[in-house]
Order: structure tokens, then C-alpha cells, then sequence
């Protein structure tokens, strides 16, 4: 469970687009938010998009493996596409904010497969830049994000990795470094006790 978290406009989903293109056992975590769809985005790709009768429907069921109030909307991970990933032996990417990375540090169920990664921008005008050009959102919004960028950023201390996001193609490099290393780890290569049985039997 490869978790991305960054201030607004720090450059994650450009990063996490090229991770998926480049990793073929990579999927992405489809979140759903109440918030309003965005000009562009499609449901059940970007988001499900519920409304908040809904999403707390969702709650109520156990449906979410975590769930956040962020700027206003609720956000939360469905936990059935997850678990199938994962029994299927897929990596699961999922662009969560600081209080979803805690509910899945703290859960017993997910701790051990978790791998966070908090992406900062290499400095503020870089960061209201960013914000800005993407100009989808209401000014109001805007100013609110850049107000709660540097809260978010406090958080850093919290993931196992933290990348100054300046050029995107080393911060893809790097996330992917990140990624093989944690896959390399004894607990998560599924058979290799098997694997090593034989090599011994075949000595
Ligand atoms: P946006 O509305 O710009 O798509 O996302 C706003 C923030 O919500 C981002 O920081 C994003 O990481 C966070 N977010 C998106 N989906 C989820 C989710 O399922 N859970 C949590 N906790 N945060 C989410």
C-alpha cells in the first residue's frame, strides 16, 4: 500500500500518473468524496462521487478502510478493491491526505503493508505557481488550500519518506526506487520460503 500525501499542488498526482504508466502491477485506489466533480473528471475514475447521505451509508457499512474530513468534504478509501488487489498480489497506490496515512498506520490490518511517501514542493511560490495554474477551482478555494498548505506539510515527520518534489522525473525515479526497495523486503515476497526450499533440494 503505497500511500502519496502532499500539499495541494506539491505535484503528486503528476508524479503518481507516471508511476502508473511505468509500473504494470501498480493500481490506483479509487477514493469517494462528496466533494463536487471537477470539469474533466470522470466517476468511478477520479472519484465516486455520493452525496453525503451516501458516504455515510458507506461508513455505517464498513465499507471504507479510512475516511477524512478535507477542506470541507469528506474522502474515504473502499475497502473491497483493496483487499482484492492486494490477495491478488497487486500494489496499491493511493493519494490519501495525512488523516487517512494515520488511520492506515494505526490499523492493525493494514500497518504491515503500508508505505508512506510525503511529496513538498521545493519552495512556496512554486507551490501557489502550481495551485494557481491549475485554476479549476474558485479563488476561495485556492486561498483556503494555500492557508492549509503549510498545516498539511507539518505532518511530514509522519511518513516513512519524504521527497522534495523539483524536477518531476527524479521524484518519479525516486518514488519508484522507494517502491522496488519496499518490495524487495523479506515480509512481502510472497514464496520465497518455497523458493529457497527448492534451491537448497536441487543443491
Ligand atoms: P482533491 O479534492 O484535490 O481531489 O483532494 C483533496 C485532498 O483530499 C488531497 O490531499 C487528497 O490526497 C485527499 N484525499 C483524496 N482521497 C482521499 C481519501 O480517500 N482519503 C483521505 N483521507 N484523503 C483523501
Amino acid at each position: 500500500m503505497l500511500v502519496l500525501s502532499s500539499p495541494s499542488g506539491a505535484g503528486k498526482t503528476t508524479i503518481s500518473r507516471a508511476l502508473l504508466e511505468r509500473d504494470d502491477n501498480l493500481t490506483m485506489s479509487v477514493s469517494a468524496t462528496t466533494r463536487p466533480m471537477r470539469p474533466g473528471e470522470v466517476d468511478g475514475k477520479d472519484y465516486y462521487f455520493v452525496d453525503e447521505a451516501k458516504f455515510n451509508q458507506m461508513i455505517a457499512d464498513g465499507e471504507l478502510l479510512e475516511h477524512a474530513n478535507v477542506f470541507g468534504n469528506f474522502y474515504g478509501t473502499p475497502r473491497k478493491p483493496v483487499e482484492d488487489a492486494l490477495g491478488d498480489g497487486k500494489d496499491i497506490l493511493f493519494d490519501i491526505d495525512w488523516q487517512g496515512t494515520q488511520q492506515l498506520a494505526a490499523n492493525d490490518s493494514t500497518r504491515d503493508d503500508l508505505v508512506s511517501v510525503f511529496i513538498l514542493p521545493p519552495n512556496t511560490a512554486e507551490l501557489e505557481n502550481r495551485l494557481r495554474t491549475r485554476a479549476q477551482d474558485p479563488e476561495e478555494v485556492v486561498q483556503k488550500r494555500m492557508s492549509k498548505a503549510a498545516d498539511e506539510m507539518s505532518h511530514y515527520r509522519e511518513y516513512g519518506y519524504v521527497i522534495v518534489n523539483d524536477k518531476i522525473d527524479a521524484s518519479v525515479e525516486q518514488v519508484q526506487t522507494i517502491l522496488t526497495a519496499e518490495r524487495t523486503r523479506i515480509g512481502r515476497q510472497m514464496g520465497l520460503h518455497e523458493f529457497v526450499q527448492e534451491l537448497r533440494e536441487s543443491d
